[in-house]
């Protein structure tokens, strides 16, 4: 065993071998990996092989693409055959809800440049014979999925791997990693000490323990998984069946050799192990459970009379790891220098390629080159702890075949952490969300009405009623509780010299607010704040509030040895809005303050006593309106919505929620973090250009974002206007022009107070000029749209200025 190498892989499971792959063709040849037992004897070794580019979030879908597309690669640099078959998929519909959702899932398969289409139910029985055509209305053909061999597969990454210079130690177990002063790892194994400059734990099944090495939880957790072969089919078509999903049996199914293979997610899952992973598991099944799973296969066998009359050759119970969103843990760990993971990867065959190539890009390069922030482990924080953990991961995996509506909040897991106005908002009859563990008002039902949304893709029983509270905003005055941003305070000597680094625009003079993205050093955008200046040496900074930890990890690895120190006022600072024409008057109402426009003018931030309550209040507001942000410590919160609500009833305050608040965002054109902001656009492409400045000295990105003024960028994020059709994009849907599809909407709704269907979307620069044959697809009909000039509401800024 080498004593010295560059990075040390934990885990030679599919993503362990497809990490170290990645690493040797990018140029680290240096690298090791670690296998406690034999390759794949994780959860890889017993997986259904079953692979595809279906994924809720379009940036993992397009990796799962290069995943599939990869295998060619490795079968040629290895000489080891991953046994890939591909027939083909069919997601197969029999509800009209699930029909809506396959036609966004087509249209959204379009502008990612994937081949799915909508397929009649004969169409479908043309290429899946055995299916009975009389429970289904619709599919989704995809061409680009089918199976292949576990095992070929992860030989097929480690091979490849070792022939570009890596080497494999199996039997080799890590017990503990102890970072030294340089940032370093010495890797304690079975086999004595390796000493590594970088570690990633790939360590599947055993993520979590390698985990608490270090002393990381990482949201995970496995659950039994069972699928079982049937004995041969005598009527099985000669050519290979296609891959597929029936939603509404809950059940995948494909060929497997003469028989089929049929998996299913049960509702009430099992979990395995939730607390201790067993280091003497290894390549082991678990006792099959058909009863559990009796449900589902009633309907299977319905649905495919064939499988029924086929008896039942084998079955499969195994674990695999997921995080509570489904989604792989990717990334740089915060806190912990040259300490990266990828774990928690449901589908190691669908996304195994992707995560790798993401994870040695960022180890190389510093950025892993794509969006990955629906995988990046910085998405979760502290809160999700082991049992929060366990109860997402149940409903999640409960829910796998199931559809989620876009307006559809999950219940497991909830209430976890709430504000100190929790129970008074409940009381004023609050339909809640929950963001990075926090719950927030969406809207508000009238007395009398209970507080419950249906779940649809059209507009719900909400519209009304949100329509309502914009209405107030803008005529009169709204209460927004805005404690989900995320908080932090920069203080120090050197905090100005910081900032000034890492974002673009200038910092502010005292008592004032400048609006700033962050970029990354290829002038992407990795961040969009508000930053006001308390005084010297001292800011507070206002972002998104599910991007706090990614923004934290990208800060303190930069952050100077001494002069500046940040905090998270996550849980220290609550907030509170109010916004519209009646806001100055009601909050003045409060305060000895003067808050006229030449005293207090918009961007301006100052300590002030509201009522009894010392706060600090920033003349500003994401309504496009007359507003102010009150920030309080959360001893004061209810004191301060108290005290505004008893002000206010001279004003006809009204509670207002985030439905609203996105509602009028829009027909102001204010894009938002992970939607219009994300790191595939430059600060020109999203409209931000405004808020970099190239006459204050260097920050990071800035040549990056020169080159990109200088072009003008690729992109532009436009606003537009949607024909009237009773239901509104709500984001990534293909936007076409002259009927070829260009574009995607980042976000969408109805601008209640414009009266307008609005939808926020990239479209190429050169087009965004003209408006004469744009469509956008929803709801599987391409619906006329029109690029406004400018934003539907009050595009002079006046209402906020004045
Ligand atoms: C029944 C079943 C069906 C499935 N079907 C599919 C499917 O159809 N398609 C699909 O894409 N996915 C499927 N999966 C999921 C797939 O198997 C996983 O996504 C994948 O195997 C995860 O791979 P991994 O490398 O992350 O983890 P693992 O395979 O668990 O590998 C982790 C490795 O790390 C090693 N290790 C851990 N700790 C240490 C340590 N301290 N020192 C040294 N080595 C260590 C372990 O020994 C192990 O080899 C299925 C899983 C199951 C159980």
């Amino acid at each position: 065993m080498k004593s010295h190498v560059r990075v040390a892989v934990i885990g030679g499971g599919v993503v362990g071998c497809s990490v170290l792959y990645h690493l040797t063709k990018f140029g680290w040849k240096d690298v090791v990996l670690l296998e406690r037992d034999e390759l794949t004897c994780g959860s890889t070794w017993h997986a259904a092989g079953g692979i595809h580019t279906l994924n809720g979030d379009p940036n993992v879908a397009k990796l799962q693409k290069y995943t599939i597309e990869l295998y060619k690669e490795i079968e040629e640099i290895s000489g080891q055959s991953c046994g890939v078959h591909l027939p083909g998929g069919l997601v197969l519909a029999g509800t009209k809800e699930r029909m809506d959702w396959i036609r966004m899932a087509e249209a959204r398969s379009r502008y990612l440049g994937l081949d799915a289409h909508v397929v009649s139910v004969d169409e479908a029985a043309r290429r899946m014979p055995l299916m009975d055509k009389r429970y289904f209305v619709g599919a989704l053909y995809d061409p680009l999925e089918g199976h292949l061999d576990p095992s070929g597969t992860t030989y097929a990454y480690a091979k490849a791997a070792t022939k570009q210079g890596a080497e494999i130690y199996r039997k080799t177990k890590v017990e503990d990693l102890r970072q030294r002063a340089d940032g370093g790892w010495d890797i304690v194994t079975n086999a004595g000490t390796i000493f590594a400059e970088h570690v990633v734990n790939c360590g599947g099944l055993w993520a979590r323990e390698v985990g608490r090495m270090v002393g990381l939880e990482l949201p995970i957790l496995a659950m039994e998984h069972q699928y079982l072969i049937t004995e041969d089919i005598p009527t099985l078509p000669a050519e290979e069946l296609p891959h597929l999903i029936d939603f509404e049996g809950e059940i995948y199914l494909r060929q497997e050799r003469k028989g089929v293979l049929l998996g299913t997610y049960e509702h009430d899952g099992v979990p395995w192990s939730p607390r201790q992973t067993p280091w003497d598991f290894s390549a082991e099944l678990l006792p099959s459970d058909l009863d559990r799973i009796a449900d589902n296969l009633e309907v299977g066998f319905k649905h495919f009379p064939a499988l029924a009359e086929a008896g039942i050759k084998q079955i499969i119970n195994g674990p695999f790891t997921f995080a509570p969103d489904g989604n792989p843990l990717v990334g740089p760990v915060r806190g912990l220098r040259n300490h990266w993971v990828a774990c928690g990867v449901m589908a190691g065959f669908s996304q195994g390629g992707g995560v790798g190539l993401a994870l040695a890009n960022w180890m190389i390069q510093g950025d892993p080159g794509f969006d990955v922030f629906a995988m990046d482990v910085a998405r979760y924080g502290d809160w999700a702890t082991l049992a929060y953990t366990n109860a997402k991961v149940r409903e999640n995996y409960g829910r796998r075949f199931r559809v989620t509506f876009p307006n559809e909040e999950l219940a497991a897991g909830r209430p976890l952490r709430t504000s100190p106005l929790y129970d008074r908002m409940k009381a004023a009859n609050a339909v809640f969300g929950a963001s990075f563990g926090l719950e927030y008002p969406l809207w508000y039902a009238p007395a009398g009405t209970p507080p419950v949304e249906e779940i649809t893709f059209r507009r719900s029983n909400a519209h009304a009623h949100v329509g309502a509270e914009c209405h107030a905003v803008r005529t009169g005055v709204g209460m927004i509780e805005t404690s989900g941003y995320a908080k932090y305070e920069f203080s120090g000597p050197g905090a100005e010299d910081f900032l000034n680094r890492v974002l673009p625009n200038r910092m502010p003079a005292i008592g004032r607010i400048v609006l700033s993205p962050m970029l990354n050093a290829n002038g992407k955008l990795i961040g969009d704040f508000t930053v006001a200046r308390v005084n010297a040496d001292t800011f507070h900074v206002f972002g998104s509030g599910p991007a706090e930890q990614y923004h934290m990890r990208w800060w303190e690895s930069h952050l100077p040895t001494s002069g500046v120190s940040i905090r998270s006022l996550r849980s220290a600072l609550m907030g509170l809005s109010v916004a519209g024409p009646h806001a100055r008057a009601l909050l003045a109402s409060l305060t000895d303050e003067d808050l006229s426009t030449d005293a207090f003018p918009f961007m301006s931030y100052k300590r002030m006593d509201v009522g009894m309550v010392p706060a600090f209040v920033g003349r500003i507001s994401f309504t496009g309106d007359l507003g102010y942000e009150l920030w309080v410590s959360p001893d004061y919160h209810v004191a301060l919505y108290d005290a505004l609500l008893a002000a206010g009833a001279a004003f006809g305050l009204k509670h207002v929620g985030l439905r609203a608040l996105n509602s009028m965002r829009l027909e102001k054109g204010f894009g938002t973090w992970a939607r219009e902001y994300r790191p595939i656009y430059g600060p020109q492409e999203a409209g931000l250009g405004r808020f970099v400045n190239f006459r204050k000295g260097d920050f990071i990105g800035r040549d990056a974002a020169l080159r990109e003024r200088e072009s003008g960028g690729k992109l532009k994020l436009v606003t537009m206007l949607v024909e009237e059709f009773g239901a509104d994009a709500v984001g990534d849907e293909p936007v076409a022009y002259d009927g070829v599809t260009v574009g995607w909407v980042t976000s969408g709704g109805y601008a209640h107070w414009s009266g307008k269907s609005v939808a926020l979307a990239y479209v190429p620069a050169e087009l965004a000029g003209r408006n004469d044959a744009f469509a956008i697809e929803i709801m599987g009909a391409p619906r006329r749209a029109t690029i406004s000039a400018e934003a539907p509401f009050d595009p002079a800024g006046t209402r906020m200025r004045s």
